[in-house]
């Protein structure tokens, strides 16, 4: 049992850690580790004779790149997760090509390079989506407890402390701009406390986190999956191939896919609006892949809620959320693991740029600075734009035949999988762009949309 006194409170701390996970034995990161040598004049407190000390709960996609981040960058980090790593999360485990790059996926952790996407409307007219990819090109299918456990492992290998325990509360600093945050967790069968400077809340459309700094809510679409192990022969036809499915049986507000693992598939859907019936639209989207999964066996079933929105608040005190406690999920595609990535590493590096590298307390001036109006510029106009293109486009059956319809022009294609794969905006053409809006007016209006 390791003894940890934080030398900003005469309280002593006991924490159950095998002393292999005190150890830090840093790699060399080159992208990380130059965030160390910025020197900027700051008016924060120098931590003399330690380093800042940060406790990041949870330990999926935003945790685990938050605290490696944090631990890379001269921070000391406590990384809290409390499922074992065989655990998965509830997910489709699609991820954009840029990922694996950005993040250092080795390809060995995928389970399908899916090249073809087709997208299915209400009547059964059938898009394929991925006529302009290159050839090297795909979405990358993986499993979460492979990724997660990837991502957590690396996170310690950079220095990060990993706790397997629950965190059951988070105790908050009653005024001093300098106390302690109280992080209670309770593991190996016994009840532990850990005092800390920063806390990153990493953990999940649930956070408890995001409750203990009375962050405030926000609306969540429930999602359900169940993977389902298919005959040979049936896998074959989902080799590189994923499919959406859109209408009223099978979701009012969102699709229902088909995703291809290693040795099974994923069959989902999700809502928002009718949450109680979202086993009705899991028949439905099995009731029209039927003939693809029959001699399926059911191997999982899971659900999970998904965020909409962000929340009111994503930072308080030193405290900041990031990815789904934060509440980064594209509508209309329910993106979130690169999101949950991205926002847990540009939070981890605004710690570190704000604390000299671990040398220096920071506050919430700066994790508001460095952190959310960064993430904010980034993304929040392609949230927006999603937020729109779901609006328009999954409210009803014959706006979703308009977005088939559409999916069908290969510039609408080359420009949804360019700002997908790469996470940024495609050089458009302008001509080209007038065109596709005309499109839409198109297909909306013979779907009889606009003009009702
Ligand atoms: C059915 C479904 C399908 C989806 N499909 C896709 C998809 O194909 N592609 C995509 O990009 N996104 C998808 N998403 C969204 C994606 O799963 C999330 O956006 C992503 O997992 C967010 O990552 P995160 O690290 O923020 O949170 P999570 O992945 O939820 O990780 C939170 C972690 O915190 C841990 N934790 C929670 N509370 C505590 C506590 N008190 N103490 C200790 N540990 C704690 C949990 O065990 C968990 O490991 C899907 C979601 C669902 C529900």
């Amino acid at each position: 049992m390791a003894t940890l006194t934080h030398p900003l409170q005469p309280t002593t701390f006991y924490l159950a850690l095998p002393t292999k996970t005190m150890t830090t034995h840093r790699q060399s990161h080159s992208h990380l580790h130059s965030l160390r040598i910025k020197a900027s004049m700051s008016s924060n407190k120098p931590l003399p004779g330690r380093k800042l000390r940060a406790a990041v709960i949870g330990g999926g996609p935003a945790g685990s790149s938050a605290a490696e981040a944090l631990a890379a960058g001269g921070v000391e980090t406590f990384l809290f997760e409390r499922s074992p790593p065989s655990a998965a999360k509830p997910c489709g485990g699609a991820i954009p090509l840029c990922m694996l790059d950005e993040f250092d996926i080795p390809s060995h952790l995928i389970d399908r390079h899916v090249t073809r996407m087709r997208i299915i409307s209400p009547s059964n007219l059938a898009v394929d989506f991925g006529k302009t990819l290159r050839p090297d090109e795909f979405i990358a299918m993986l499993r979460r407890e492979v990724l997660d456990s990837f991502l957590r492992s690396r996170a310690e290998s950079r220095g990060a402390n990993l706790i397997s325990g629950l965190v059951t509360d988070l105790e908050l600093p009653i005024s001093s701009l300098t106390a302690p945050y109280v992080v209670h967790y309770t593991a190996n069968n016994a009840r532990h406390s850990l005092a800390v400077d920063v806390v990153v809340g990493a953990d999940g459309a649930n956070s408890r986190v995001a409750k203990s700094i009375k962050a405030g809510n926000y609306a969540c679409a429930i999602a359900f999956q169940e993977r389902i192990k298919l005959p040979d022969d049936k896998m074959e036809y989902y080799e590189n191939m994923a499919e959406m499915y859109v209408g009223n049986d099978v979701s009012p507000d969102f699709y229902g896919w088909v995703f291809p693992k290693c040795d099974h598939v994923a069959v989902g859907t999700g809502t928002v609006r009718a949450k109680q019936d979202i086993k009705v639209y899991q028949r439905g989207i099995r009731e029209r892949v039927k003939p693809k999964i029959n001699g399926g066996k059911v191997i999982k079933v899971e659900a999970h809620p998904i965020p909409e929105h962000p929340r009111p608040v994503r930072v308080r005190g030193r405290v900041a959320l990031v990815g789904d406690a934060a509440g980064y999920v594209t509508k209309c595609s329910g993106e979130g693991i690169y999101f949950a990535a991205k926002s847990g590493r540009m939070c981890g590096e605004a710690i570190v740029k704000a604390s000299e590298g671990g040398d220096r307390m920071i506050n919430e001036d700066d994790l508001k600075r460095e952190y959310l109006r960064a993430w904010d510029a980034k993304y929040i106009t392609t949230f927006r734009f999603l937020d729109l293109l779901q609006r328009v486009f999954y409210g009803s059956n014959a706006a979703r035949e308009a977005l088939v319809e559409l999916c069908g022009d290969e510039y609408v294609q080359r420009m949804t999988f360019e700002s997908y794969l790469y996470k940024r905006l495609a050089d458009g053409d302008r001509w080209k762009d007038a065109k596709m809006v005309l499109n839409t007016i198109g297909s909306l209006m013979r779907c009889r949309i606009v003009g009702r």
